[in-house]
């Protein structure tokens, strides 16, 4: 039976921006900086006709529309809808794993009884976000987190797809390799050359030449094409780390902009900290240095703080340095910062202590610095250097 749903904001930023702003309905909008760094974050649908799409270097996206209004964004507000979005998920089920600000898994195996069918828990929750929030959801279901996750694909934009347990595997047979989540270029260019495009080819090719071509993932990927996933959604009330990370369009090799994207990645997992009330004590910095084998090669390196913190120039400080101690001359495909350690299972208590200890501007600079949107390249991390 489908169990597993997965929820996706349609365009989330870009939804939200058209929800404040009526003005901007229907006109093609990103979010995102119009520098010559910027990235887009996130496309409108109307922008999305014109083949822009997020994570698109800003420059290209212009040269596709000229006409794209870009918004600079507010990631603060973002959180906030977020929450609320999360809040409505958890009316059905407790079981809630949030994969960014715009999507989660849920497990629904134990709302039947109380809230019906799969269709019916995923039409309410759809429901409740659109006369709540103003905002599109698309609910993919399945009888597992592979399934569920290509099946909201496949609702977009604004729709449903519960893909039951008996049709599974009908439902993946055609699909590209592709459309397996962390299948990228490499593996499918490995795929490609075994013959194998879809993933039915994939479910029905000997494991052990799959094996040979890409390792341990050979077999895994293997299951998942036979349907057989036995991921679990994990519950983010348990959760033990909070991390972001990026593939670049181009590999980067200079450490501004390598700097720039740590800070980024440092502010947001700061600023996520913040708004659950909790605390890290290890910073890791992980990278996938460019190259045939980079599908395969996640470097990671650790530091674990005297003190655990909520403060991202400390957390980007720490990477850094974690960055600096790397041989030189590494380009990088995937750069990501994740902290761990947490303190503040209950919500940290401001006590006369800690007050003392705190610098009280660090403070004040870190809620000024979640009304920004770190996010966004470094127009938007002026913070820099420090
Ligand atoms: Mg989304």
């Amino acid at each position: 039976m489908a169990l597993i749903l997965h929820a996706d904001m349609d365009a989330f930023y870009a939804s939200v921006e058209q929800r404040e702003n009526p003005a901007l309905a229907g006109l093609p909008v990103v979010v995102g900086g119009d520098g010559k760094r910027g990235v887009v974050a996130a496309a409108s649908y109307e922008a999305r006709k014109f083949g822009v799409r997020s994570a698109m270097p800003s420059s290209q996206a212009k040269r596709l529309c000229p006409d794209l209004v870009f918004l600079p964004g507010r990631m603060k507000l973002y959180a906030e809808i977020s929450a609320k979005v999360r809040e409505i998920f958890y009316r059905y089920t407790p079981v809630v794993e949030p994969l960014s600000l715009d999507e989660a898994y849920l497990d629904v195996a134990g709302s039947l009884r109380l809230f019906g069918p799969v269709e019916k828990i995923a039409q309410a929750i759809r429901h409740d976000v659109r006369e709540e929030l103003q905002l599109p959801v698309s609910v993919g279901g399945g009888a597992g987190k592979l399934v569920a996750k290509i099946a909201s694909k496949k609702a977009k934009p604004d729709g449903i797809c519960i893909v039951p347990d008996s049709q599974t595997l009908d439902f993946l047979r055609p699909l590209p390799v592709s459309e397996i989540w962390g299948v990228g270029r490499v593996t499918e260019r490995k795929l490609h050359g075994l013959g194998i495009a879809t993933i039915g080819q994939l479910a029905d090719h000997d494991v052990v030449v799959l094996e040979r071509a890409l390792g341990t993932w050979g077999p895994l990927l293997h299951s998942l094409a036979n349907g057989e996933d036995l991921r679990t959604v994990e519950c983010d009330r348990g959760r033990k780390s909070y991390g972001e990370e990026n593939t670049f369009g181009e590999d980067a090799t200079d450490r501004e902009t390598i700097e720039a994207t740590v800070i980024a990645h440092a502010e947001t997992v700061a600023s996520r900290l913040r708004h659950d009330g909790v605390e890290a004590r290890t910073v890791t910095l992980k990278y996938r240095p460019s190259g045939p084998n980079a599908q395969f090669t996640l470097v990671t390196r650790s530091k674990t703080l005297t003190r655990p913190t909520n403060d991202g120039a400390l957390i980007a400080a720490t990477a850094m340095r974690l960055w600096d101690a790397e041989p030189e001359g590494i380009a990088l495909r995937l750069l990501g910062v994740q902290v761990t350690g947490l303190d503040g299972e209950r919500p940290v208590q401001l006590g006369l202590f800690q007050a003392e200890q705190e610098d009280p501007r660090a403070d004040r600079l870190n809620s000024a610095l979640d009304e920004i949107v770190a996010k966004f390249g470094p127009k938007a991390v002026k913070r820099g250097r420090t």
